[in-house]
């Protein structure tokens, strides 16, 4: 579908603006200060990709890693959507 402001599609949702910019290939996301990536359990570290928009500022950051999406399905709880549709 066409016109879905995504970051990774290049366009900020947030302002609409197309200067979106990717640190999925810096060489550091899951470098030794883990500073780039968000706990899963306590062995388990995710590293992230960062979309930044250049006009607004915002930040979008998405795992990569298929096997730690997995593990966070696991390990986390699941937010429950509020649509009020299964009551
Ligand atoms: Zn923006």
């Amino acid at each position: 579908m066409q016109g879905v402001m995504n970051m990774k599609n290049g366009q900020c949702p947030k302002c609409g603006a197309r200067k979106v910019y990717s640190g999925a290939n810096i060489p550091l996301k899951s470098g030794p200060f883990s500073s780039n990536a968000i706990p899963i359990s306590l062995t388990s570290m995710a590293a992230l990709d960062n979309y930044v928009c250049a006009a607004c500022g915002l930040v979008e950051s998405y795992i990569a890693d298929q096997s730690k999406l997995e593990e966070v399905v696991q390990r986390w709880d699941q937010v429950k959507p509020e649509t009020g549709s299964d009551k």
